[in-house]
């Protein structure tokens, strides 16, 4: 089985390499990508990680763009983790990640929930390349005793339009895919279902965007199905995975399509072909 959408505790995951990489082999995954937001810092010890199982690694990121004062995420496989450009942008955006959860925190306390920033600031800063969002708001939230869950502080604090949304900025999509193409990288649109900005897409296939995440949790068969047809049309490749963060039972997604490791994979012929684009772009 092939998963190449899971993040570990370098971003909003649960799992560390390691435990990662038992839970995959435990579920019958063999190749593997981690796709971490906006850092590349799991991926050393996911090498070793892996070696046990057996398991082949793939090389990933989740980046964040911005369209519109909209994230959209963008996926990258086979990239250079050593790419010097790539690690410069990608020290910019965790930096940007920092401002954000600051600004986050001072919405939180004008609204009499103070969290603990310096303990989470302090684990962004002490682990080289660990990247913060939102989640680890969310985590800190439920310690204080101000929401129940992980999903429940988003609906309540943190989703757009809510107390403690602080709008984020950030680089556009093409310069996204252009960093992942330095890196010698192919970039996919993460979950266009979720993102649904179906109307930019042919644009940013213009501008080098080389794949669409067809296969993904919250993607029902029919949009899947929908995103394998345009990407048949628009000459793109297919990448597919299950965005497993680590079980969170609390957490409960609109479609009740829990982000369960295997519980979404990527046929084999897709994979095959994402691996002989990489190898042309590096060549
Ligand atoms: P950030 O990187 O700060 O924008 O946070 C985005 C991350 O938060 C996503 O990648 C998801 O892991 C998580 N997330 C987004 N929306 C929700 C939600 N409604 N409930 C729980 N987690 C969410
Ligand atoms: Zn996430
Ligand atoms: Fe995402
Ligand atoms: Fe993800």
């Amino acid at each position: 089985m092939i998963d190449l959408h899971t993040h570990t505790t370098a971003s909003d995951g649960r799992l560390a390499p390691d435990a990662l990489a038992r839970a995959a082999w435990e579920v019958g995954v063999r190749t593997l990508a981690i796709t971490d937001h906006d850092t590349t810092a799991a991926i050393a010890a996911a090498r070793q990680a892996v070696i046990p199982y057996g398991i082949r690694l793939v090389e990933g990121i989740e980046i964040t763009a911005v369209e519109a004062q909209r994230d959209v995420h963008v996926l990258g496989y086979f990239l250079d983790p050593g790419s010097a450009p790539l690690g410069r942008f990608l020290a910019r955006q965790r930096a940007s990640r920092i401002d954000r959860v600051r600004g986050i925190a001072e919405r939180l306390d004008a609204h009499g929930r103070p969290i603990d920033l310096s303990r989470l600031l302090r684990d962004a800063v002490m682990q080289p390349g660990r990247s913060i969002g939102r989640p680890a708001v969310a985590d800190a939230l439920v310690r204080a005793g101000y929401a129940a869950s992980r999903q429940q502080a988003f609906e309540d604090w943190l989703l757009p339009g809510r107390p403690a949304w602080v709008p984020r900025t950030g680089p556009p999509v093409e310069e996204v895919v252009q960093v992942i193409h330095e890196a010698f990288g192919i970039a996919s649109l993460a979950h266009p279902g979720l993102t649904q900005r179906d109307d930019a897409i042919t644009g940013w296939a213009a501008a080098g965007l080389d794949a669409l995440e067809a296969h993904h949790p919250e993607h029902a068969p029919a949009a899947s199905a929908r995103y394998s047809a345009l990407a048949r049309e628009l000459g793109l490749l297919v990448t597919g995975g299950s965005d497993f963060h680590g079980e969170d039972p609390a957490r409960v997604n609109p479609g009740g399509r829990p982000r369960a490791l295997g519980r979404v994979w990527l046929p084999a012929d897709d994979f095959d072909r994402l691996e002989t684009a990489a190898m042309a772009r590096r060549a």
